[in-house]
């Protein structure tokens, strides 16, 4: 490779790195909870980036949900470039909820197919298999794997095998801190003996759906992230740190969930039927945020008002924000034909879900910790080298991360 060679992709360019590239998406990590550990001192290797490496805040993409932000890092570039705007959204012509976690409405190529083309050796590790089929699109040869389905991996298929006697970990529960544990463990492990060029590790957050920064429980789990961290910097990796999105509780001071349940404030107030409600976070992994996010699209049948329609949100306490599709797709870099005719944001404390009868809350145990809105935009960037500065008026985003971490290993 010449020195100087440089890759466009998504109208972005990078440059070849001379070092092992790490970017590390640690699924709803509020700064908050770094913070938090650093305090209480079980993040020995984070709280030194702020000497010895560099660390910043970005922006991620709205909704702030797992596959949108995923993609957008993955591709350097919005949800508008690369289509995936969420878990869900309605095909309107089969009148059906469509699941979007299928590489079919992939519109962008990612960093990895383009690299692994180039003739990079590209790892990409996700806890759960929802998205290793997106994240993985097109990449030449390589590894690809998800920590939910380790014991299943093949090197036909994913590139690599005996997963679980190479990480020395057993197969964890899709419902665990260990499934994020796992996801870093066989980062170090191939780290040391494949050595890939560009790693890709994308965490759950299911503890952090749990535990609030600070708590014994998320400090464990920082403090378990600071031991691998620590090592795949001790094997030479430029390593990039970022989230999907943040988290933040969703209740009042009894901790009971603050839900406005829009389907049925609509079906009361313009008529039934007259909308229709989608949750974009609804995935089949609901036990932990009961399908409720702080974000939602509204669809308007014939017989409804727009105008009338943004009033009646607009009125609901906790709302924050109401846009047309128009305006939301500008704002938040979305693509038009995959939103609904509004698009609607509730207050930090506050989640919306579509009728009350269709949200079983039975299986939270513990007070409403969620996402989806702009309450959970702001995450961590944070890197093991010294970047060299960046122009104040560059608005960051985590899906700057492969492209700052790259030119930090160049
Ligand atoms: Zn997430």
């Amino acid at each position: 490779m010449s020195d100087n060679k440089t890759l466009q992709v998504n109208g972005r360019s990078y440059p070849w790195m001379k070092q092992p590239v790490v970017v590390v998406c640690v699924d709803g990590c509020e700064q908050e909870y770094i913070n938090q550990a650093i305090q209480a001192g079980v993040t020995p290797f984070l709280k030194k980036l702020a000497a010895q490496g560099t660390v910043l805040t970005g922006d991620c993409v709205v909704p702030s949900f797992t596959n949108p932000n995923n993609l957008s890092i993955v591709t350097g570039a919005p949800p508008s470039v690369h289509g995936i705007c969420g878990n869900y959204f309605l095909d309107r012509e089969a009148n059906q909820e469509v699941m979007m976690n299928d590489a079919k409405y992939l519109r962008a190529g990612t960093l990895f197919e383009a690299f692994s083309n180039a003739g990079a050796k590209v790892a990409v590790i996700t806890a759960k298999d929802k998205l290793r089929s997106l994240l993985g699109h097109k990449m030449r040869g390589g590894i690809c794997f998800s920590a939910e389905k380790a014991d299943q991996a093949t090197l036909e298929q994913n590139g690599v095998e005996n997963l679980l006697e190479l990480v020395g970990m057993p197969l964890p529960s899709v419902y665990s801190a260990e499934l994020s544990e796992f996801v870093f463990a066989a980062g170090v492990k191939l780290l040391e003996t494949q050595r890939p060029d560009i790693m890709y590790l994308s965490t759950t957050d299911y503890i952090q759906h749990k535990y609030a920064p600070g708590t014994p429980g998320a400090n464990a789990f920082y403090a378990m992230m600071d031991h691998y961290l620590t090592q795949l910097d001790a094997l030479g990796a430029v390593i990039g740190l970022t989230a999907d999105h943040g988290m933040n509780a969703k209740t009042d001071s009894a901790g009971k969930p603050n839900v406005i349940y829009l389907q049925d404030v609509l079906d009361a107030k313009v008529g039934n039927g007259k909308t229709r409600v989608i949750l974009p976070i609804t995935d089949p992994y609901v036990v932990h945020h009961g399908a409720l996010g702080s974000y939602a699209t509204v669809y308007l049948n014939e017989g409804a008002d727009l105008a009338s329609v943004t009033r009646q949100v607009n009125a609901i306490p906790g709302i924050e924000l109401v846009l047309t599709r128009t305006e939301a797709a500008a704002r938040f870099e979305l693509p038009e034909d995959r939103i609904g005719d509004l698009v609607v944001v509730s207050e930090r404390l506050t989640v919306i879900g579509t009728s009350a009868s269709r949200h079983d809350l039975s299986e939270l145990k513990l007070p409403l910790r969620s996402h989806g809105g702009i309450s959970e935009q702001r995450v961590p960037l944070m890197f093991n080298r010294h970047l060299a500065a960046i122009p104040s008026d560059h608005r960051l985003r985590n899906f700057d991360v492969f492209f700052l971490a790259m030119n930090a290993a160049a």
